[in-house]
């Protein structure tokens, strides 16, 4: 799509929603079912094509990327009447009598770009906030998932009105196109460079931004874990997608007695996920491409590598691999991963380990395996990231009623369930007064004495 083209698609958006197209419940409901059709009937070529860009396994990429947009869309069907409802407030003496109301109202066109490692969830996932909150939207998958990316503008050509939702493929250069039109709200998730950009160019418009990005997210293992859980949930964390995950936990930090037990219990996790060859598993993904497959091996170029590191590069195929010993400043430990190689780290004391986190940008999550409770409020206390789990990994992104969004470098902002919703709205005040009363020392001449009126002040409030 060219420059023209791009401004004409905002323009006919900017005119369906002045036009009223998505004011009432029924045409945001009508907006969710279609989006819930798209999925059902689009299903198996949208899971073809996530194939294709990333070798989902079918149940990954379902789980990940279809049924969990499912379940929003469900949960904004349910809810959205009480969630659009206006909420009355109290408004206190100084307006009596008066109403006060906060009605959620629609920003207006929402732009959403979308990266490629979830291409269909990081896209529909804040979508549903958007078309449940009343916007319309335009949407930029990436175009690293170009499989998932074709099929899903034309599933959304095929059953949407432009003026309400479209999609348009292109790179960093129609991203830019984009940025260049006035958006209402722009929400962007994506790199924390290019979550930079987006910024800046929201910044002359003046258009509210969320921004989803990325980071180191550290895991830390207590001692008195069992082990084998541990090695269980956190490389089903890690390895999903093959590592190719926001929330994945980036390194692990360990208490040194433990690194080898952990290391051991931990292969055997993968061995009875994925069978002794990975590389033979349906249920084990692929890097994206040929780039951040070699950006990956040079990761573990020359480091010790405590079990995989077998790469294929035919079939963009990077073993799960652990690392150890890693140097301080190496970029592994310096740098997010974003694939399938969790460095350890020896820890003596939680407050060495606490320091380590600290010491890095905030990330988007945290993992902390530990039954001891004191030290469960000490980690959340003394850290700072966007979410956290306790004695899991990701899981803390599935429960609707839970906002998932980042901090400081990992980003600004938050979405799922009613955050979603809450995103998209803009809270407007309304008061509203009766035509009756008047406090009579409210206009000027002011001829009450001040001491009378804070006596007055004091007696009513
Ligand atoms: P990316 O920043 O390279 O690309 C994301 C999107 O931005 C794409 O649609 C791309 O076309 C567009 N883009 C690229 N260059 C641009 C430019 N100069 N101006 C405007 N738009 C531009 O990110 P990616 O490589 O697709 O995704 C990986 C990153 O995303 C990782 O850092 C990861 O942690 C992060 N991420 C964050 C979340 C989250 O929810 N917080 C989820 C997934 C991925």
């Amino acid at each position: 799509m060219n420059g023209d083209n791009i401004a004409g698609l905002v323009r006919g958006q900017r005119e369906f929603f002045s036009g009223g197209g998505t004011r009432g419940l029924e045409a945001r409901t009508e907006a969710l079912d279609k989006l819930q059709r798209l999925l059902r009937e689009g299903e198996a070529e949208l899971l073809a094509a996530l194939k294709a860009d990333l070798g989902k396994p079918e149940t990954e990429a379902y789980l990940s990327e279809i049924a969990f947009v499912e379940g929003e869309i469900a949960l904004a069907r349910k809810k959205l009447k009480s969630w659009s409802r206006p909420r009355r407030v109290r408004t206190g003496w100084l307006t009596f009598p008066a109403s006060g109301r906060i009605y959620p109202s629609p920003y207006g066109t929402a732009l959403i770009i979308g990266p490629w490692n979830y291409p269909l969830q990081l896209l529909l996932a804040p979508l549903v906030g958007a078309l449940a909150a009343g916007n319309t939207a335009v949407l930029k998958p990436s175009e690293l998932a170009p499989a998932t990316s074709r099929t899903l503008v034309r599933l959304i050509a095929e059953k949407f009105d432009p003026g309400l939702l479209a999609a348009v493929e292109g790179g960093a250069e129609t991203a830019r196109q984009l940025l260049g039109e006035k958006f209402d709200y722009i929400f962007y998730t994506g790199s924390s460079r290019v979550g930079r950009l987006v910024m800046a160019a929201a910044a002359e418009n003046l258009t509210p931004v969320t921004l989803e990005l990325g980071g180191k997210n550290p895991c830390l293992l207590d001692r008195g874990f069992d082990l084998k859980t541990a090695a269980r949930r956190i490389a089903w964390g890690k390895f999903f997608n093959a590592g190719q995950t926001c929330v994945a936990p980036d390194y692990l930090l360990l208490p040194r007695e433990l690194e080898s037990r952990f290391l051991e219990e931990l292969e055997a996790a993968i061995g009875s996920f994925y069978g002794d060859d990975p590389r033979s598993s349906p249920d084990y993904g692929r890097i994206i491409n040929e780039k951040h497959l070699n950006r990956l091996a040079g990761l573990i170029e020359g480091a010790e590598i405590a079990f995989g590191g077998e790469i294929d590069r035919g079939q963009k195929y990077l073993a799960p691999t652990a690392v150890r010993k890693v140097p301080d400043g190496h970029s592994l430990l310096e740098e997010e991963v974003f694939g399938p190689i969790l460095p350890v780290r020896p820890y003596d004391t939680l407050d060495e380990a606490l320091e380590f986190i600290n010491r890095l940008p905030c990330p988007l999550a945290l993992y902390f395996f530990s039954t001891d409770r004191k030290k469960r409020k000490k980690v959340i206390a003394e850290s700072i990231s966007g979410g956290v789990a306790v004695n899991d990994t990701i899981s803390q992104i599935l429960p609707p009623s839970l906002p998932f969004g980042g901090v400081g470098e990992s980003g600004m902002g938050s979405y799922h369930g009613r955050a979603s919703f809450e995103t998209f709205s803009r809270h407007r005040s309304v008061l509203t007064r009766s035509p009756r009363f008047e406090l009579p020392f409210r206009y000027p001449p002011y001829r009450t004495p001040l001491k009378t009126l804070k006596n007055i002040i004091n007696l009513i409030k």
